[in-house]
Order: C-alpha cells, then sequence, then structure tokens
C-alpha cells in the first residue's frame, strides 16, 4: 500500500521511479495505490540493479556494529560480515553516514545512545490485528452489492476517539484479501504483520487495529517504550513457545473469555488461544474494548463470531526519535543523518522515501 498522508514534491518522481522499475502504472493515478508483495520484490530487486549500474553497492549480511564519532563528528562505520565463520569487522572511513535502520533495530538504537547521539521518546501504537473472511468486510462495505465482479476487496479506515484520555483507537495498514504474516526479528520474541499480494484476492482481510500509547507511558526512560514492545514479545513467545501468534474471538474479547475452539485464518504458523485481556497491559485492552463496543454497534459484521484478533502488533511506528535539525543531521552529531521510519521521521514506504530523498538534497545544499 503506498498511500500516505504525507504531501511532498518528491511523491511524483517517487511513483514514476516505482513504475519505471516494474511497478503497476495503475499506482499513478489510483487513491489508494497497491503494489503488493508479489510485485514489489520485482521492483525492489530492479532498483537495487540501477542503484549498482549508478555505482552502488549493497552489502548484505553485514551489520554496522558501530558509527565511529569523535568529538562529536561522524568519522566512519564498523561493519561485521555475519556469513564469516570467523569474526571480521572493518572501519569504513566517511564524514557523512545516512543510517535507515528501520524501526526495530534496538542494538543500533543502544549503540547511538551509548555514543550520546540526541534521541527522544516518541508516541506510538499497540495492539492486535483483526481478521475477518474477506466477504464480511466486502458485505461491510458494499452492502447488497458485495460480489459485484467489478468492485475490488474492500477496505476500510476506522477510528475511535477516548477523549477523557485524549487517546486514539484505531485501524492501521488494512489489508483486503491480505494474509496475517510474522514479523519477529529478534531471537524469542514473536510478534504479526499483514500483507496483500497484488491480486488481493485471498479469502480473509485483516488490519491492525491499534490503541495509542503516549510518549512516556511506560516509563521516563528513553528506551521504556522500545522495552515495554520488546518484552511484549517475549512473554508472545513465552506463552506459545515458538514463533506463533496469540488469537481470540473478538466477542470472547469482549467478555474477556478465551476461544476454545480452533479458528479458520490466514495466518500460517502456529495459533495459541489465549485472552489477551492478560496480555496487554489494561489501558491497551480498555482502550480495545471501549473501541470495538461502538464499531460493534456501527459497523454490520465487524465484531462477530468470524471476527478474530490474532496478536500482538507491536510495531507499528519507532518508539524513539533520532533528533534532527533543518539541515536534517542529528541535533549533536555532525555528519550524522537519521533517516526515515527509524529516525522517527517518517510512518511507511512512501513517508520514508520522501523523507530519504528530503535529508540527501538538505545535505547537499550544505556540503
Ligand atoms: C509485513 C509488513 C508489511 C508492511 N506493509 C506496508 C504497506 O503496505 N505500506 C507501507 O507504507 N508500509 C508498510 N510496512 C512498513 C514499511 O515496510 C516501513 O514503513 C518502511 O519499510 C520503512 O522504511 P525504512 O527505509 O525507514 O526502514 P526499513 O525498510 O525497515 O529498512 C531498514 C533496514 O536497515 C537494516 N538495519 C537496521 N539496523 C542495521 C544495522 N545496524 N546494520 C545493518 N543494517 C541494519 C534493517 O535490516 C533493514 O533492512 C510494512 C511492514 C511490514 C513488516
Amino acid at each position: 500500500k503506498l498511500n500516505t498522508r504525507v504531501k511532498s514534491g518528491y511523491m511524483n518522481k517517487i511513483f514514476l521511479e516505482l513504475v519505471a522499475n516494474g511497478a503497476q502504472e495503475q499506482i499513478l493515478w489510483d487513491y489508494k495505490p497497491h503494489v503488493g508483495t508479489d510485485v514489489l520484490k520485482i521492483v525492489v530487486k530492479n532498483l537495487r540493479e540501477k542503484i549498482i549500474n549508478l555505482g552502488g553497492e549493497f552489502h548484505f549480511n553485514t551489520l554496522i556494529k558501530d558509527v565511529i564519532i569523535l568529538d562529536g563528528k561522524v568519522k566512519g562505520i564498523k561493519i561485521q560480515n555475519l556469513k564469516s565463520p570467523i569474526l571480521v569487522e572493518e572501519n569504513v572511513l566517511f564524514d557523512h553516514v545516512m543510517l535507515a535502520i528501520g524501526h526495530s533495530s534496538r542494538d543500533t538504537y543502544r549503540m547511538l545512545h551509548k555514543h550520546g547521539v540526541f534521541m527522544e521518546n516518541k508516541p506510538f501504537a499497540i495492539g492486535a490485528r483483526i481478521e475477518h473472511p474477506r466477504v464480511d468486510i466486502d458485505t461491510m462495505q458494499y452492502g447488497k452489492m458485495c460480489s459485484h465482479p467489478n468492485l475490488e476487496a474492500a477496505t476500510y479506515s476506522l477510528t475511535y476517539n477516548n477523549r477523557d484520555e485524549e487517546r486514539g483507537v484505531f485501524s492501521f495498514c488494512m489489508c483486503p484479501g491480505g494474509v496475517i504474516v510474522n514479523a519477529a526479528s529478534q531471537e524469542g520474541g514473536t510478534l504479526v504483520n499483514g500483507m496483500s499480494y497484488s491480486q488481493r484476492d485471498g479469502r480473509f482481510s485483516n488490519s491492525a487495529l491499534v490503541v495509542g500509547v503516549k510518549a512516556n507511558e511506560f516509563g521516563d526512560e528513553l528506551f521504556s517504550g522500545m522495552e515495554y514492545q520488546d518484552q511484549l514479545e517475549k512473554k508472545t513467545y513465552d506463552i506459545i513457545g515458538n514463533y506463533g501468534a496469540l488469537y481470540q474471538n473478538t466477542l470472547d474479547f469482549l467478555k474477556g473469555k478465551t476461544t476454545n475452539r480452533k479458528i479458520e485464518s490466514s495466518y500460517e504458523m502456529e495459533l495459541k488461544s489465549y485472552d489477551l485481556n492478560n496480555l496487554f497491559p489494561e489501558v491497551i485492552s480498555k482502550n480495545m474494548k471501549m473501541a470495538m463496543g461502538y464499531w460493534e454497534k456501527t459497523q454490520r459484521n465487524f465484531i462477530s463470531e468470524h471476527a478474530n484478533l490474532i496478536g500482538p502488533e507491536t510495531r507499528t511506528s519507532a518508539p524513539v526519535k533520532v533528533t534532527r535539525n533543518e539541515f536534517g543531521e542529528s541535533i549533536n552529531t555532525k555528519g550524522l543523518y537519521p533517516i526515515g521510519e527509524g529516525a522517527g521521521y517518517a510512518g511507511g514506504i512512501i513517508s520514508a522515501a520522501i523523507d530519504g530523498f528530503k535529508v540527501v538534497d538538505l545535505a547537499f545544499a550544505t556540503l
């Protein structure tokens, strides 16, 4: 899905580049452009080949173990080849480093913090995927026209505002005809995410149903939010004993009762029944229930014996921000340019791409 709320002059260039590298032309005019994982794999490969032809290099299985910083200035990076049977580390010297680490590189955040790179806590969101038979969502959105051949799998976007707590509950990353997938990146921790293939013709539709978490909700330390995500992923792993996911029917979640039957789902790894009220802290489960109770009355089919929660979904965005100045540089480390979702300045594919272009242009303007 390439929709974004960000508006930018770079947008046209990004979409044209994606089409030139194999994405569907439809994304140039569709108001909710979608590529799909199957096509995206080809686009990414083509983009990589283009970059290599222009003189760029890709180093797979290579960890940036350290950023070399002297007197508040970047001097280079230390890299480690993860495939080598012996420890091979190499210093590569540069005075400008664009760091696009994504939102889950917890060891890299800690390494930057150790060097004193300025970061701050930021809000994020936690919850679970909600999955329905696709036909239920198509009926919710299209009514009796739901099986019309000209209609694609239906999408939705739901929000609920808990005014007393100034907290939002919202659907996110809706995947019509899509699948729920495992998104773990650390040993001993598990979580889910969602995606669709280009045809969006799977039997199920899913989206994340998440509750906003305020910057210091889980503690005042810089990494309190990140540690909370980590604990939740590990707790889930310990309950299941592997990289599966927990499930609960939506009606049972509202009643605080474990689902005592198997469910049908697009998720292909192990699913274990669990009362998610016991997984999440009260602030998350209470707000999810408030929102779901409201949608039960207002959205046909949304809460039903066919609608299930599968979770947890912990990584909707970065829990910290690597703060930049107006030139796109870290505010206290010269030559370090934190970009994309990991820097806390983007929340999806297109906004991360826009951020990359923007910071590269800012950096070149000051060289
Ligand atoms: C299953 C799934 C589906 C998604 N679907 C969508 C969607 O439909 N639409 C959308 O807009 N967004 C979607 N997203 C989110 C989207 O992928 C991210 O917002 C986007 O990729 C962020 O781009 P980025 O370049 O900032 O970071 P990333 O794409 O996360 O890239 C960061 C890279 O840095 C690497 N890295 C981190 N630390 C180090 C280190 N120390 N050394 C070496 N390498 C390092 C990581 O391995 C990673 O490859 C989805 C995410 C997932 C997991």
